[in-house]
């Protein structure tokens, strides 16, 4: 049982952050032209853990590389030696700071997968030495619906550490796991002062019901889940993605989507092989070496794209593949949103 509990205020959150900072390996939004991504950092000056939703990157790549090297050989007519790559720059101890909810969260979706026929063992040394220590959002962004699907935000689980912002000013840091249990009972808590859970509980509380109460979009992800599950062949799979000009953009910034490709880059007799983003709204996703490809067409990629998250997914591991966050709506250029997508299909309008 998690009971880790210290109430703060903004100059001692700021003072808790450094703490962490400078005892660990830690990585948090960094901006560059106006966008965060998450990059190691050596000060609290050098990033922002309150950074904005709508320009934040997911803390995905931390744990499934956008574009990582998996190993290297020299192919000569003597033959090919092969050699491993060096080692992993993201297995280390570390702690994530200013991780959204629905970032946390998408981990545990994808601990699914990742654990599942296959064990990625990259992934889950990733996850093991990893907390994941964030601040729960006060407000929904314009394109939210995180609170719409199949989990309990109130109570998740998914940060080891809830830092939450309660009335008066006051701040509240909750540990939710034993990894943030273990982090808390550090020295990095020295400039804040611990509490029992039932004094700061009704203050969560309300907290979570004035974020909750912020969103603009909601969907009724069961009905959303029964009726797609239902409707494969609908026309309206080409109406909705008419626009879609391919580009996957919305798969790379998704916190949950998760296809890859294996790619070899060689000069002369020396080659690296890399493990790369791809998805399946890539016309040469499904395309096979005899020339065959069941998705040819765009309605028929964006309609697997749709049944995956919020069907087969579903039906495999229970849970939807989307966590609400709208980074893809955010990102797409020609402002395709996946939650139109889904209630408008699923509601044949
Ligand atoms: S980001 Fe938009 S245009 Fe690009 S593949 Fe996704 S839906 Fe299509
Ligand atoms: S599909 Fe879109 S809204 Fe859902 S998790 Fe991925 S990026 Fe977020």
């Amino acid at each position: 049982m998690s009971v880790e509990t210290f109430v703060t205020d903004k100059a001692g959150l700021q003072k808790f952050y450094e703490a962490i900072i400078t005892r660990h390996e830690t990585y948090a939004p960094v901006e560059k032209f106006g966008k965060f991504d998450f990059k190691r950092v050596a000060l609290l000056s050098e990033c922002d853990p309150e950074s904005p939703i709508s320009k934040t990157q997911s803390i995905k790549p931390l744990f499934f590389p956008r574009s990582a090297k998996i190993m290297k050989y020299v192919a000569t007519s003597a033959g090919t030696e092969v050699s491993e790559v060096d080692d992993d720059p993201l297995a280390g101890k570390r702690v994530i700071l200013g991780a959204k909810h629905c970032d946390a969260r998408a981990l545990q979706v994808l601990d699914k997968v990742y654990n599942w026929d296959y064990i990625d063992t990259d992934y889950q040394k990733r996850r093991e030495n990893t907390v994941i220590v964030s601040k729960r959002c006060d407000k929904a962004d314009t394109h939210c619906f995180c609170t719409s699907l199949d989990y309990d935000l109130e109570n998740l689980d998914a940060m080891d550490v809830l830092i939450v912002n309660g009335p008066d000013g006051k701040i509240y840091i909750k540990s939710k796991t034993p990894k943030g249990d273990e982090l808390l009972r550090t020295d990095v808590t020295r400039h804040v002062s611990r509490i029992t859970e039932e004094v700061s509980d009704p203050d969560l509380k309300k907290q979570y019901e004035a974020f909750a109460g912020s969103f603009r979009l909601k969907m009724n992800y069961k009905e959303v889940n029964e009726k797609l599950s239902k409707i494969f062949d609908t026309p309206q799979f080409e109406n909705v993605s008419g626009n879609c000009v391919s580009c996957n953009t919305c798969a790379f910034v998704c916190p949950t989507c998760h296809c890859f490709k294996i790619s070899d880059e060689k000069v002369k007799d020396t080659g690296l092989r890399y493990k790369s983003y791809d998805s399946c709204n890539n016309g040469y996703f499904t395309l096979m070496a005899g020339g065959h490809n069941p998705r040819p067409v765009k309605y028929r990629r964006w309609r697997q794209r749709a049944m995956h998250k919020f069907v087969y997914y579903k039906e495999r591991f229970g849970e939807n593949l989307c966590v609400g966050c709208g980074k893809c709506t955010i990102s797409c250029p020609v402002n395709i949103s996946i939650f139109e997508v889904v209630n408008q299909v699923a509601g044949g309008e």
